[in-house]
């Protein structure tokens, strides 16, 4: 037995035994952090609305914030759930995500393509709001009825990027040609180890990287630390914030000047 081999693994079994599997908790824990992220920034132009419309106390703001973190939750669970990482390495289906996601934080973050987005989601969340609060008596901005809109609102805005996310599947199916992710790829250049060296774990011979290959590597939020993930979604929260407020801040001067 080397005792080398825990540290510098040399064979693709080694890769297997040194990459600790991440336990389900942790992988919905470290997912959760990530689409509260996703749902925080996805959410700031609903959120505007919503106060311009006369959402203006805690209890709604509460309702809110609880909305946004239950569907972060939902996200977190459905996405670390093995059948949907199965359904992930189908073809064009990652990047179809990825696409539908991506689009939907880039017109969060300019206010005014967000706002228009939310518009009319918005209207029927309103109208849906203003039957249910006559019928059953209740307030039309207090917890109950804004916890309830922000479920309608959020799940009319997931309808939303799900229909992107199979427009962009299917532009792709029909015009693109499916190439399966090697498993014997570099992590890091997409080399395949397995051809060129059969100790595929020890060190890449295109860019040197032991990384490893594709196959036996987690996804990066599984992989990283919990101290680096956590930093590196603050820090996107805060340029995200940055930028929809420069962008809000913006648009509001202007609208006030020529509007
Ligand atoms: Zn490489």
């Amino acid at each position: 037995m080397n005792l080398n081999s825990a540290q510098t693994p040399s064979t693709a079994d080694d890769w297997k035994q040194l990459i600790a599997k991440t336990s389900q908790p942790q992988m919905i824990f470290r997912r959760l952090l990530v689409w509260i992220a996703v749902a925080m920034v996805s959410a700031v132009p609903s959120f505007l609305l919503a106060i311009v419309s006369g959402h203006q106390n805690w209890p709604a703001y509460v309702a809110m914030l609880l909305g946004i973190l239950l569907f972060a939750f939902m996200l977190a669970t459905i996405s670390a759930s093995s059948r949907f990482r199965d359904r992930l390495e189908r073809p064009f289906v990652r990047r179809s995500m990825q696409i539908g996601f991506g689009l939907r934080i880039l017109a969060s973050l300019v206010v005014p393509i967000g706002f228009s987005l939310d518009m009319f989601p918005g209207m029927l969340t309103t109208m849906a709001g203003r039957l249910v609060a006559a019928g059953i008596g209740l307030d039309l901005d207090g917890f109950l009825i804004t916890f309830l809109q922000t479920l309608i609102q959020g799940s009319l805005l997931n309808i939303e990027i799900l229909l992107v996310v199979a427009g962009a599947r299917v532009f792709q199916i029909a015009f693109l040609t499916w190439r399966p992710r090697s498993e014997d790829a570099c992590l890091k250049c997409g080399y395949h180890l397995e051809h060129a060296n059969p100790h595929a774990g020890a060190a890449c011979p295109e860019c040197g990287s032991t990384a490893g290959p594709i196959g036996q590597n987690q996804d990066w939020v599984d992989r990283v630390s919990l101290t680096r993930l956590s930093l590196s979604l603050i820090a996107g929260l805060l340029v995200a914030f940055s930028i929809q407020g420069a962008i809000g801040m913006v648009t509001a001067l202007v609208s006030e000047n020529f509007g």
